[in-house]
């Protein structure tokens, strides 16, 4: 079989449950978004957002798409850019992974790198710095996740309905990152009206603002944390909490460790927020009594984050291991 063109490739991903780590009375699956053709969860909102602008008059083919991303939804949004003839401006926060930059730029983006240091209302926060751009740049469409309704939309008519079938109708629970929130909003709508005992579970990067919202309905200051995609210091526009029961804050170093075993044991090369939800999704199966039916997701592929979390040596230099570990692959880089 053969595909008219590799956006044909988006969506449809395979799950695979979890055998060799313990999930107490649970069954753990895994649904692989790291098998879309731009390695992420993102692809598929890139194309749906795109072409319902496409639609809705607001793109023709030599406009110029502006986006703020964390770098993901940039490589899918780069690809859709590709195939379907558009120039793309991307405004990315400077603390993400040099793969994912030099990716954006292999693609053809002109990449406008800003600080990760100031929040919402600054003039260089990225999604500020992003709508300034797109307001004096001609013939350019700001395709703004955060806000976009296609962005949840295509959670709900594509992520959800695939898990549904896949798992043959029944899913005690669904283990959720907040970036921009499409994924949870999105899916939480389609369950709402499947099957609503489905129970949602956040996995937030501590320091982000959003577990604490959940759990106590209010929060203190923001922190930093390493984990890329998910975690926020405001509560996105778009996000439907209402149907999350349980959140867990995850440190930096539990979702590392949680990667990579799942790469030692399992053979799935995932992302850091992939790492922030598979620790979450196992605290929870290790909480229940009886046997439940329980998804996360693999946001993302692992290869981007090689000279980060999966390196020994970073580790040390962020200070999360105590002594780097002999024989690692950089000791033998020159
Ligand atoms: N994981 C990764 C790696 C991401 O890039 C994102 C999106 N920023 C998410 C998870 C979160 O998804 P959503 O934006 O749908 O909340």
């Amino acid at each position: 079989m053969s595909y008219s063109s590799v956006l044909a490739l988006i969506g449809n991903t395979p799950v695979v449950r979890v055998t060799q780590l313990d999930t107490g009375p649970c069954e753990l699956y895994l649904k692989l978004e790291s098998q879309n053709p731009g390695g992420s969860i993102k692809d598929r909102i890139a194309l749906a957002m795109v072409e319902a602008a496409e639609r809705d008059g607001k793109l023709k083919p030599g406009d110029t798409i502006i986006e703020a991303t964390a770098g993901n939804t940039g490589l899918a949004l780069a690809l859709v850019a590709v195939r379907k003839g558009y120039k793309l401006t991307l405004v990315v926060p400077d603390k993400m992974s040099r793969e994912k930059i030099l990716h954006l730029q292999a693609l053809g983006a002109h990449v406008v790198l800003t600080r990760s240091d100031v929040g919402k209302g600054h003039p260089e926060y990225y999604q500020d710095l992003a709508a300034r751009i797109a307001g004096e740049t001609p013939n350019a469409y700001y395709i703004d996740q955060f806000n976009n309704p296609t962005n949840p939309l295509a959670h709900e008519t594509g992520t959800a309905p695939e898990l549904w079938e896949q798992l043959d109708h029944e899913v005690d629970a669904i283990v959720v990152g907040v970036g921009t929130s499409g994924t949870l909003t999105g899916l939480s709508r389609f369950f709402a009206k499947h099957s609503p005992n489905t129970e949602f579970v956040l996995a937030d990067p501590a320091g982000s603002i959003l577990a604490d919202v959940v759990n106590t309905g209010s929060h203190g200051e923001p922190g930093s944390w390493l984990v890329e995609g998910i975690g926020e210091d405001f509560v996105p526009p778009q996000a439907d909490l209402s149907r999350v029961k349980t959140a867990y804050s995850i440190s930096d170093m539990e979702s590392f460790e949680a990667a990579r075993d799942l790469l030692h044991h399992e053979g799935i090369l995932a992302g850091s927020s992939s790492g922030t939800l598979l620790a979450a999704a196992l605290r929870y199966c290790r909480a229940q009594t009886k046997r439940k039916r329980v998804v996360t997701f693999i946001c993302d592929s692992g290869n981007k984050y090689l000279s980060k979390f999966y390196n020994d040596s970073w580790l040390f230099d962020q200070g999360l291991l105590t002594l780097p570990k002999v024989g690692n692959i950089t000791d033998l880089i020159p």
